[in-house]
């Protein structure tokens, strides 16, 4: 079975209209309806992940490519439960997954892209940004926390630090982790109700939701403006955990593959080298 990521993928300059992709759906994905298809769901991650796990480790010991990932959804749309799924068991000396929140007075006194620079991934690293620089045409621009005539240029900006970063040895994809309106209702009611969630439950959120459409232009805005040949972004259906994990999990070891990473050179005396007693 093959999955084609390339289905997932905006096409740079296509256009995206976010209410025709069905978040309940698995493209891609062999449907053979019921239980027995999530259940096939759950082994595949497990043995992507396997893989993912062996690819990092690759990417570690070679030392040479920089992985970025950029991770966007609504409130409750999966982020940290695709960062805790896909990424699970890779080697943490390796993996970084810094958490981009209401910028601080420090932050904000400075660019918007400041804050950002700092946390990309260093040689052999593979770095998961949780929210990003993409915030500020999304939040940003919804709540008109700056003017539009600021947020507009931001497209381009990202766009030329972004090809920047891959012109000098950074693999950048970005994922957009689709929800509906519906499936974030039940999400968040869920985080009133049990008591191991209620943590994540932040009142804001629901004001954030009453943006719902606000959000959805500013989320296709960023999509259109800024998926490029070499720093796409991907639209995820993400309302089926299992789909969204194996979606996820298909684009990082696909994208992992394609650098043909190797260990480093052995010794060259190793095969006549003895430990001594
Ligand atoms: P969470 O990811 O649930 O911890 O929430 C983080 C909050 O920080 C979200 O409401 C984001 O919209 C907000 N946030 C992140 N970056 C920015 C930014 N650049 N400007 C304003 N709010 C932001
Ligand atoms: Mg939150």
């Amino acid at each position: 079975m093959t999955f084609d990521i390339d289905k997932l993928r905006v096409k740079p300059g296509s256009k995206v209209n976010l209410a025709k992709i069905d978040a309940d759906g698995t493209p891609q994905w062999q449907d053979k309806g019921g239980v027995t298809n999530k259940e096939d769901g759950k082994q595949r991650v497990v043995e992507l992940n396997d893989r993912l796990e062996a690819l990092q480790e690759l990417l570690y010991a070679e030392g040479k490519h920089r992985v970025l990932v950029v991770l966007q959804a609504m409130d409750a749309g999966g982020k940290d439960g695709t960062i805790r799924h896909v990424f699970d068991g890779v080697n943490p000396s390796g993996v970084r997954a810094p958490a981009f929140k209401k910028p601080t007075t420090r932050e904000l006194s400075r660019d918007y892209l400041w804050r950002v620079h700092q946390q990309v991934p260093g040689d052999g690293e593979l770095v998961i940004f949780n929210r990003s620089h993409y915030e500020d045409v999304l939040v940003v621009r919804v709540l008109d926390l700056v003017d539009k005539k600021r947020w507009a240029k931001r497209y381009q900006h990202i766009v030329n630090f972004e090809q920047m970063l891959v012109d000098e040895g950074t693999t950048i994809v970005k994922i957009y982790l689709h929800i509906s309106k519906e499936e974030q209702k039940e999400r968040l009611q869920a985080r009133l109700d049990e008591p191991t969630k209620n943590w994540k439950f932040e009142p804001g959120d629901l004001d954030m939701r009453e943006r719902w459409e606000d959000f959805m232009e500013a989320f296709e805005g960023a999509l259109e403006g800024t998926s490029t040949k070499d720093a796409p972004w991907f639209v995820v259906p993400a309302n089926r955990k299992w789909y969204r994990n194996v979606a996820v999990l298909e684009i990082m070891v696909q994208t992992l593959e394609e650098l043909n990473m190797k260990f480093p050179a052995a010794h060259p005396d190793i095969a006549s080298i003895i430990i001594p007693d």
